[in-house]
């Protein structure tokens, strides 16, 4: 068993050191992730973590768990932190910490992950769809027009790891009384105004999903807030409703976090500044490079300190880009191709007055390009070279 782990393990590693053996080549295979450049890094202290785990008989330890979370409290500069299963259990929880249920309207931007509407769905609320800015961040004008008196939430979604126009947002809240539930799954590590994401609202919710920039090896997510008694339910309610063992107070879900991913995820937030700073470079490298006349990149304002979980471009011929770019060995995703109001699970809820013709519009321009930490800067060159062909081609035609 011993030997067999090992050797996939070795196997991995090779794959890996090809990987950066082919970089400093010429081959320009550009992958959009890249996980195993980030294990042959760690391989060593990810064995600790896992050995630390078995050998102490933590897996059902609240210690790790505990150090874990006052660690993100202090990371996101909030009194507390509440580890949960997973990025859309965090969502679901918040709401549901703030007694959100039947009756109640949410507004939320139709153009984030699933996880975002579907955890408000899930709680018997309603979601109400607002438009977006050019960057893709939810509208507070569009927020404005959409309060009603059911309104009970605003959900912002710091989307492509920029934190939404919060200060706006606050304001817009505090003057009704609406409470703000951040969805910053995709933003730990960003600020606005000098402030984490997960700082400005009531509670916020991230997500540790592998595929994000602070990820962990499995699903895993957790929220934060300043509010002692919200604390104490989520607490709660991510264990079932279960108060010291014995007593139910309310009926909770089980959704607490993985004691090795609470280990890992402790690991990796040493390195996390380091990899943000390699995904700002090479967007920056990005913005330098790709040519302004066929490529909109939203513009990073001076107040936004953005982590880039996706770069993405808007773009005409979008889908013939993309396919292009495949035949380049360049992988790209689109995040998302179909906007959740336009799913067909979505039309049980019912659609406002509210124009969605920026979100329309953008799911049909978005590229996101592979930005991970390992790219090199060939790479990062060979993909604005191979766009910029494309286009300029097209323009001569
Ligand atoms: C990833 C993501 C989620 C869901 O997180 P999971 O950990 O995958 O459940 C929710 N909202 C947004 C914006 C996300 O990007």
């Amino acid at each position: 068993m011993n030997v067999n782990n090992k050797y996939h393990l070795d196997q991995l590693i090779e794959i890996s050191s090809n990987l950066s053996e082919s970089k400093k080549t010429d081959s320009l295979d550009v992958p959009f992730v890249d996980f195993p450049s980030q294990f042959a890094e760690e391989r060593d202290s990810i064995h600790d973590c896992v050995d630390l785990v078995f050998s102490e008989d933590q897996f059902v330890s609240e210690k790790k768990i505990e150090e874990f979370e006052s660690l993100v409290a202090k990371q996101v500069g909030t009194s507390f932190a509440v580890g949960v299963s997973s990025g859309t259990d965090a969502l679901y929880l918040g709401l549901k910490s703030l007694n959100v249920g039947e009756g109640d309207e949410v507004i939320t931007p139709p153009n984030s992950h699933f996880s975002s509407t579907s955890a408000i769905v899930q709680t018997g609320a309603t979601p109400v769809f607002v438009d977006v800015l050019d960057d893709q961040n939810i509208d507070p004008d569009a927020i404005k027009a959409a309060i009603t008196k059911q309104t009970k939430v605003i959900m912002p979604v710091h989307l492509t790891g920029r934190v939404a126009r919060m200060d706006e947002i606050l304001e817009i809240a505090r003057t009704r009384d609406i409470a703000v539930l951040e969805d910053a799954a995709q933003a730990f590590g960003a600020r606005y105004l000098e402030q984490p994401a997960g700082s400005f609202g009531k509670i916020a919710a991230f997500s540790a999903h592998p595929l994000k920039v602070f990820n962990a090896a499995g699903d895993a997510g957790f929220l934060t807030t300043d509010d002692e008694d919200l604390a104490h339910r989520l607490r709660l309610l991510r264990n079932n409703g279960l108060h010291e063992r014995e007593t139910l107070l309310e009926w909770g879900i089980v959704s607490r976090l993985d004691v090795l991913q609470a280990v890992i995820l402790t690991h990796r937030l040493k390195s996390l500044e380091r990899k943000i700073f390699g995904r700002r470079s090479n967007a920056a490298r990005y913005r330098r490079k790709l040519d302004p006349r066929f490529i909109f990149i939203p513009p990073c304002q001076g107040r936004e300190f953005n982590i880039f979980q996706n770069f993405v471009i808007q773009v005409d011929h979008r889908d013939e880009l993309r396919a292009y770019l495949r035949d380049h060995k360049i992988r790209t995703a689109i995040h998302y191709p179909i906007p959740i109001h336009l799913q067909p699970a979505a039309s049980v809820i019912p659609r406002g007055r509210d124009s969605l013709a920026r979100v329309e519009r953008q799911a049909s321009r978005i590229l996101s390009l592979p930005v991970h930490p390992y790219l090199t800067d060939r790479q990062i060159d060979h993909v604005c070279c191979t766009i910029n062909q494309f286009y300029r081609d097209k323009d001569r035609l």
